[in-house]
């Protein structure tokens, strides 16, 4: 093996979104920076995850369009879909996009690796090059961005089942598809297969999909999804799927219930990618799921080793892992030291109807506070009104009584992340009702009903503790800050 005569400021193992921000923020203030990957530059979210999802969701959602044009004169002849085309050209922005990633760190001189990286002793990391050759890496600082993967289902059959990266590599739809799952991603790719006019039957183990989002929220799009026609079937799951030659899949649920479909897709959760990355070389300890285990800082239990993102198993979305990553670069290199927040994340589900939402849940909130007071509105969006259908927005405000703080802000409808990524600027102000109540409305728009909600809803709205199957995660670390006190921000 060979060893590099350089020793790094950071040597970062992971180019995705926690790891290139990490190596782009510590070489802008001047650290020699190296970031190693063994995949594609930009990781799950340019790749496998967030942005070709977008591209899909965006590209399903034209069957609305055309469906909805006839109300407003247009006259639409029946449109057909070329889904290779549509991935061939997502594969095209997406390189692109994988470009423009690895020229933002050659910018900055980050030096970048191709290959796996695994901690082989305190302060080296040994890259296996895709030649088959390697090399060894010294550095001061290294960071474990190394994000998750999907987990894999067990039962028989198992083998016949795609996961979400092999979405991204489909070809062709599949005319019929079932999908295991109840998390948001679960739910995204369903309602994305069926705008394509795949038959979608969801399977989930728990009693309702979304465990952690607000109830009504969940409620709400469980009602519009069955409208649409999306098969849900909720307190079940798989025990096999057979395939016999060219055959259809035949998938045997718990209760004996057989379904024939084109595919299977398993969406039941992410674990962090951990395993083979030598932590036990060094000591650095990881929970019972693989995750690494890092104080406010994002130090290990071994001084110089730090990890973000998904790898340290908090909040799974990109721009926490982004936040994260920024911390470990400025508090390294930069100027004073910096925590990152967990309050008021903001996030959204690109189901059909979208759902987003940022702050407290109406169960956390009552959970957390003695008196709570809900403002909610069920109405038909205005271009429904034309269009004919039946679809329904919900928008929901949770706010403490006494401090009249809005706490949570809640919508189920088109273009609901777009909505709601401005309300969570109000709430990280600690916006109160009031200020709500006193802001003007944009008229006519959805958004407006969030600031004209003037009825408190009798309480309790609905049953929302007993539709938790788990306790929601966020709440569990809310409160990390630096134990000696520090910023908050990233
Ligand atoms: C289908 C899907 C949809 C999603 N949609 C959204 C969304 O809409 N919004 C949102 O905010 N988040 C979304 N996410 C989550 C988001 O993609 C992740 O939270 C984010 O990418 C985590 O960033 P990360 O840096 O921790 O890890 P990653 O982005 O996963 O990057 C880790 C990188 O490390 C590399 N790597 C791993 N091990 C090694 C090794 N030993 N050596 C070298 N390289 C290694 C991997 O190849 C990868 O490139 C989605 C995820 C999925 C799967």
């Amino acid at each position: 093996m060979a060893t590099d005569a350089e020793t790094f400021d950071l040597l970062v193992i992971g180019a995705g979104s926690g790891g290139v921000r990490a190596a782009r923020v510590a070489a802008s203030f001047g650290a020699k920076v190296l970031i190693c990957e063994q995949g594609a530059i930009g990781g799950t979210c340019v790749n496998v995850g967030c942005i070709p999802k977008k591209l899909m969701v965006l590209g399903a959602h034209f069957a609305d369009e055309q469906r909805d044009a006839a109300g407003f004169g247009w006259q639409i002849t029946p449109a057909t879909h070329d889904f290779a085309l549509l991935m061939a050209n997502k594969d095209r922005e997406i390189a692109r996009l994988n470009g423009i990633y690895q020229r933002l760190l050659e910018a900055r001189g980050a030096r970048i690796v191709r290959g796996r990286g695994r901690i082989a002793s305190l302060g080296v990391v040994e890259v296996a090059h895709p030649d088959g050759t390697s090399t060894a890496y010294r550095a001061k600082n290294i960071l474990c961005a190394v994000g998750g993967q999907p987990v894999r289902p067990s039962f028989p059959g198992a083998e016949h089942v795609m996961v979400s990266d092999d979405v991204f590599r489909l070809r062709a739809l599949p005319k019929r598809l079932l999908v295991i799952g109840g998390g948001y991603i679960a739910v995204e790719l369903g309602c994305m297969f069926h705008g394509f006019g795949s038959e979608v039957t969801l399977v989930h183990r728990g009693r309702l999909f979304l465990n952690g989002f607000d109830g009504d929220v969940r409620t709400h799009l469980d009602e519009e999804l069955r409208k649409r026609g999306l098969g849900l079937r909720f307190r079940r799951h798989v025990s096999s799927v057979e395939r016999t030659g060219t055959e259809p899949l035949r998938v045997t649920l718990d209760d004996g219930e057989v379904l024939e479909v084109d595919a299977v897709l398993s969406a039941i959760g992410r674990a962090p990618r951990t395993a083979g990355l030598g932590l036990e070389n060094v000591g650095v300890r990881t929970d019972e799921r693989g995750a690494i285990q890092v104080d406010a800082a994002f130090r290990t239990s071994v001084p110089g080793i730090y990890a973000v993102g998904d790898a340290i198993d908090r909040i799974a979305l990109t721009p926490v892992a982004l936040a994260e990553g920024s911390v470990v670069a400025t508090n390294l290199f930069g100027s004073g030291r910096c925590a990152a927040s967990y309050e008021g994340v903001p996030s959204a589900v690109f189901s059909n109807p979208p759902i987003a939402t940022v702050g407290l849940t109406e169960d956390e909130a009552r959970a957390e506070h003695d008196a709570v007071d809900i403002y909610k509105s069920t109405f038909r969006p205005l271009k429904q009104t034309l269009a004919g259908g039946d679809e329904k927005t919900l928008m929901k405000l949770v706010v403490e009584r006494a401090s009249d703080r809005v706490l949570g802000v809640h919508m189920v409808g088109p273009d609901a992340a777009e909505v709601i990524q401005g309300f969570a600027v109000a709430l990280k102000c600690g916006a109160t009702k009031a200020q709500f109540d006193a802001t003007l409305g944009i008229h006519p728009s959805a958004a407006e009903e969030l600031v004209t909600l003037r009825e408190a809803c009798a309480e309790p709205t609905h049953e929302v503790v007993a539709i938790h199957d788990d306790p929601p995660k966020v709440r569990r670390i809310v409160h990390h800050r630096w134990e000696d006190g520090g910023g908050a921000g990233s």
